[in-house]
């Protein structure tokens, strides 16, 4: 099989089990769904949680030289006119005059050099015109233009906007940064590779501002400091790509971009873009808005405005890597000697939707239900536990190793010390990627495994 057609299949089957377990749902499904819209079912929204938990924690919580915000999502039109937003922020678009499907103009297929339509194979395509990505709604009751509002297409404008107050409140000298986790809306032309390109997505973003002259050496180590939060949730180094922007490609502010992409099955895509955006942004916000955004140097007593590096991560994107680098298929011999196939999400335990199964060997046995609850509310409130007590063992594990979940507690008859008395108040400690089991002292559970998924 060609390694096309070996990615698509790796690709269906990944949407089908994100589907099957809860991971993904495509949104209003059952009305036809909309496109480019998902929603996070039971395991994903535990996923993406934990994602972006473990990002504001190394980002934000533990740095004494970043502080986070939370912005609203409707936007001013002049900050989004400051910014660039409402005059450039577009896409190239034509129209196909055979089947009238609209299609993003720097994506076409070619064939002996003639643009087609990836639809219909037409070739009776319109002259590509700018189409501004940004989704505007109305504010209030008036019908007057003033009223238009702006979904946010980006997280970073209120970051901006907010610099004085942050500085002023915080109390921050450069160079300090300013993080924030939310939704963004951008009306892409065309949504595909599942949640990769969607037109309601989540950003993480930290705008650090600095001195002039630290811009470059800053670059250099965002890039790094990312580079290694991706290998802290499992994705390692040699499955990203860090791609230089060239200066063709670059935005005319920007003195240096680098994308961090990864290895999805339909491609080497961008998951971040850590920027060197200089003092643009807070330059025209000061000059659109009247309102001083620069910095007071105590040292220098020089005013000048700050230049910032900006880490745009997407948390969806992330999730969709998350996802791929997880799923894996794997032959094994069960007790009888059948070989099967099992399927396993391997999530590095921090991300993990689930981190421990809670199985007691027996649902009709008093003693072990009761055991089995009482570990489960031993756990819960240090970790996110699933109490499962329908169907043989063996199926149980099998269903959380598809979910990911790194560890399975087994409470059996040595748990009630009724053979061995030295084995009282022991589980079964199953771990997902070797299968190894061991025995564990309940009271010893919560430690083991918070080293584990911290
Ligand atoms: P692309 O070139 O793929 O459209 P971009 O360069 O426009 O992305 P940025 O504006 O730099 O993206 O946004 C920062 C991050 O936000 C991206 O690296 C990506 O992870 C995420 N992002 C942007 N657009 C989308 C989208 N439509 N769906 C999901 N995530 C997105």
């Amino acid at each position: 099989m060609t390694d096309a057609k070996n990615n698509s299949q790796r690709m269906e089957k990944i949407v089908s089990l994100c589907k099957r377990r809860g991971f993904i749902f495509q949104a209003s499904e059952i009305y036809g769904g909309l496109n480019g819209v998902w929603d996070y079912g039971p395991l994903g929204v535990e996923l993406k949680r934990n994602l972006k938990d473990y990002w504001w924690r190394v980002m934000v919580r533990e740095r004494d030289d970043v502080v986070g915000i939370d912005g609203a999502i409707l936007t001013h039109r002049a900050v989004l006119k400051a910014s660039g937003h409402e005059d450039t922020f577009s896409d190239p678009m034509v129209d196909c005059r055979t089947c009238k499907a609209r299609l993003r103009a720097d994506q076409l297929p070619e064939k002996n050099n003639t643009k087609q339509c990836p639809n219909c194979g037409g070739k009776d395509l319109t002259e590509a015109r700018p189409f501004n990505l940004m989704f505007s709604t109305q504010m209030g009751a008036s019908a007057e233009p003033d009223a238009i509002a702006y979904l946010r297409p980006e997280t970073a404008q209120s970051i901006f906007v907010q610099f004085k107050n942050v500085l002023d409140t915080a109390r921050k000298k450069l160079p300090f940064g300013i993080a924030q986790i939310g939704k963004a809306f951008r009306n892409e032309i065309n949504p595909r590779n599942y949640i990769f390109r969607s037109r309601e997505f989540e950003q993480m973003e930290l705008e650090y501002f600095c001195r002039p002259d630290q811009g470059n050496e800053l670059l250099d180590y965002w890039l790094e400091e990312r580079l290694k939060f991706y290998e802290n949730i499992g994705i390692g180094r040699d499955r990203l790509h860090v791609l230089t922007v060239s200066d063709a490609d670059r935005a005319f502010y920007s003195k240096g971009t680098f994308d961090i992409e990864y290895e999805f099955p339909f491609g080497v895509q961008e998951l971040e873009g850590v920027a060197y955006r200089t003092d643009y942004d807070l330059t025209q916000h000061q000059t659109a808005s009247g309102k001083p955004l620069d910095y007071f140097d105590e040292d220098t007593k020089a005013r000048f405005i700050p230049h910032v590096i900006e880490p745009s991560a997407g948390v969806d994107r992330t999730v969709l890597a998350l996802i791929c680098e997880a799923y894996v298929e794997e032959t094994v011999t069960d007790e009888k000697g059948k070989s099967e196939t099992r399927i396993v999400m391997r999530f590095h335990p921090r991300v993990a939707p689930i981190k421990a199964g809670i199985f007691p060997l027996l649902k009709n046995q008093v003693a072990l239900v009761e055991k089995a609850r009482e570990v489960q509310a031993l756990l819960r409130p240090h970790m996110n536990v699933f109490y499962d007590e329908t169907g043989a063992i063996g199926r149980r594990y099998r269903r959380q190793d598809e979910a990911g979940t790194p560890f399975g507690i087994t409470i059996d008859f040595e748990t009630l010390g009724e053979r061995d008395p030295a084995l009282r108040d022991t589980v079964t400690l199953r771990h997902r990627d070797s299968m190894k089991q061991e025995r564990v002292q309940i009271r010893d559970l919560p430690a083991r495994l918070l080293n584990a998924i911290l």
